[in-house]
């Protein structure tokens, strides 16, 4: 199994490349197709597997591949549990992306809202949020959500285990239905299986 072989763009197996990615971890190669494919996924993958780039690779292909209806809004949310794992996956994207034009802002509360409202005013194809503070920002109407075509709940378990189920409940419910949602959990918990019944539509199963 390769890069090459999943059909990604080239500006992305660039960039793998230069990072001496030889070839996908067994998460990336479980999860990769399904997400090109658009389908939802449900996937289980503790930290360390190649999780983040399992799903920000197809999230950074689908986005420099199609073109969007949502000018200057974001086309693709990704949730985590804590600022560290949310400048991380944006640390990860900005690498990934390197050479393609996708833009993206990482959003976290302890900080101030000024320049987090600036990106956003900008206009960004990814967030990066923790669910707290981009609760603020839907507050103030300095975000709007309404053109999200992929949703990524990364560390999921975490983030239930923090109570940050109404939070999310609130945010997933001023997205588009009919978008595509990857969940990233450590377990498929009860609590997790709930979260998916609830707010995915007949996701795929990867697990390592
Ligand atoms: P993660 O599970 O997303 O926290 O990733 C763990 C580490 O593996 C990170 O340092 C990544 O840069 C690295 N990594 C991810 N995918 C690959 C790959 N296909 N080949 C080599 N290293 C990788």
């Amino acid at each position: 199994m390769s890069f090459e072989s999943l059909g990604l763009a080239p500006a992305l197996l660039r960039a793998l490349a230069e990072q001496g990615y030889a070839e996908p971890t067994p998460i990336q190669a479980g999860a990769i197709p399904v997400v090109l494919e658009g389908g939802d996924l449900l996937a289980a993958a503790q930290t360390g597997t190649g999780k983040t780039a399992a799903f920000s690779l197809p999230l950074l292909h689908r986005l420099s591949t199609t073109t969007s209806t949502a000018r200057a809004r974001p086309r693709a949310l990704v949730l985590t549990p804590t600022r560290e794992l949310a400048a991380q996956v944006h640390e990860n994207i900005r690498t990934y992306g390197k050479h393609l034009r996708v833009s993206s802002a990482v959003i976290f509360g302890g900080v101030g809202m000024g320049p987090q409202v600036q990106a956003l005013r900008r206009g960004v194809d990814i967030v990066i949020a923790t669910p707290g503070r981009l609760i603020d920002h839907m507050q103030q109407r300095t975000v709007d959500l309404s053109g999200v075509e992929v949703l990524v709940l990364d560390e999921a378990d975490r983030m239930l285990d923090m109570g940050f189920l109404p939070a999310l409940k609130r945010i997933i419910g001023v997205l588009p239905r009919q978008r595509q949602t990857l969940l990233f959990s450590a377990t498929f918990a009860p609590e997790i299986k709930a979260l998916a019944i609830q707010f995915m539509h007949a996701p795929s199963e990867v697990s390592v």
